[in-house]
């Protein structure tokens, strides 16, 4: 049971529309919705039930068998995509919970060909997706090791490539030559897998970046024809109502490119998403302090004025990053309050001493929006010197999530 008053918000038909407008950024690029992670903190169970209540076919991405197997509880005929592949004992559940795997470790193919045939799979009844390290140097099979890895899913009768994917490093740089040399590595390697015998039906690469970009989903579908397959795109946190900052020759833009490729759509675009979460409190208790009173630990905060202090429920044990100390502001009565002194673990308090008739019982955005005031998750990111996605991913699980229409 969840009695404390902190809690997040999750849009439904924020997170529908960010869906539907990706889907038509996306052009003739099919959509893997990146749902790892809990779907960054937005609650995955949640999330996974609108967007298959939209397309009961979707294509979803998850962190692994587990995430995978909860979610196939509530998008039954989902296409699950288990992002980090299978780790040895998983490979059962992910036969049993209809998973596909990414893949590129020989002993991935070997836990996977073995449940198969412990479970009677018929020949090329599993299918997985094929991942190419072209610069990532994480997960992905190395160019130089493809050969024998083909090899190896030659013998796994069980298994059949239905997708091949790369991951690019940098799709917010818009003027870089890195994607286009992964995607030229890509491409070289579809031709390898072609020679070979090996067909895929997706095709897949790019992020929230590339969907948002000028050119991205075209490219992709262009190099996904050329193959007979299918092209997809993997957003994620633009799901989330966020866009990626691009950035020109290492700069991030922030307004407007003086090069004017490409940026000016991405920045119009990112303009249509909408945050998804809003994370929120209340008031508990108020008091007022004289000119040299100081508060919170270590006395970072200090007085200068008499002083009205409200006291929160939530600290960095909820994920309140606590580089926000003396720094972060939240809204209260549609106005902003900053943060007075040291986040603690379970606590924090604001100044309210500009804002009148602050109330016990009032509720205060962290996260999300008062009357014209916005806090984003960017912003505690710029403070944090972090990325909104560790924010929102930081979110304490016991910050309770709730779907809101
Ligand atoms: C997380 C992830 C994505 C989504 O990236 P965003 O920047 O959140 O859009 C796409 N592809 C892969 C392989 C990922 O791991």
């Amino acid at each position: 049971m969840t009695t404390r008053p902190v809690w997040a918000e999750i849009s439904r038909p924020r997170l529908l529309e960010n869906y539907r407008l990706l889907h038509r950024l996306g052009g003739e690029a099919e959509l893997l919705a990146i749902i790892k992670a809990n779907a960054y903190g937005h609650g995955v169970l949640d999330c996974a039930e609108v967007i298959a209540a939209e397309n009961p076919r979707a294509w979803l991405g998850v962190t692994g068998v587990e995430e995978g197997a909860a979610v196939r509880a509530v998008a039954p005929h989902a296409n699950i995509l288990a992002m980090g592949s299978v780790w040895q004992s998983e490979a059962d559940a992910a036969i049993e919970h209809r998973l596909t795997s990414v893949i590129w470790e020989p002993s991935q193919i070997d836990a996977l060909q073995s449940a198969a045939t412990a479970r009677g799979c018929s020949p090329g009844s599993i299918q997985v997706h094929l991942e190419i390290d072209t610069g990532m140097s994480r997960q992905g099979v190395r160019i130089e090791c493809l050969s024998a890895l083909i090899e190896r899913l030659s013998s796994a009768t069980a298994l059949r490539v239905e997708g091949a994917m790369t991951h690019l490093h940098s799709p917010e740089a818009l003027d870089c030559r890195a994607s286009t040399d992964q995607l030229e590595r890509f491409v070289s390697v579809l031709d390898t897998l072609i020679s070979l015998g090996i067909r895929p039906d997706w095709v897949h690469a790019g992020n929230s970046a590339t969907v948002l970009s000028d050119g991205g989903p075209a490219m992709l579908t262009r190099i996904a024809i050329e193959y007979n397959a299918k092209g997809m795109l993997r957003p994620g946190l633009s799901l989330y109502g966020y866009a990626p900052r691009f950035s020109s020759a290492g700069v991030s833009l922030g307004g407007f490119s003086s090069s004017g490729f490409s940026s000016t759509e991405p920045l119009t675009t990112s303009h249509l998403l909408q945050p998804v979460l809003s994370w929120k409190t209340k008031v508990v208790s108020l008091r007022t302090i004289q000119p040299g009173e100081s508060a919170g630990y270590n006395a970072t905060f200090r007085a200068t004025r008499p002083t009205r202090i409200a006291l929160l429920p939530v600290g960095y044990a909820d994920g309140l990053n606590r580089l926000l100390s003396n720094r972060g502001s939240m809204l209260v009565r549609g106005q902003r309050a900053p943060v007075a002194g040291r986040i603690s673990m379970d606590l924090t308090t604001i100044d309210v001493t500009d804002i009148p008739g602050v109330e016990i019982g009032d509720e205060v955005t962290l996260i999300g929006e008062q009357g014209r005031e916005r806090i984003t998750a960017w912003d505690h990111a710029d403070l944090a010197r972090t990325i909104p996605y560790e924010i929102l991913c930081n979110i304490a699980s016991r910050v309770q999530r709730v779907m809101k229409d």
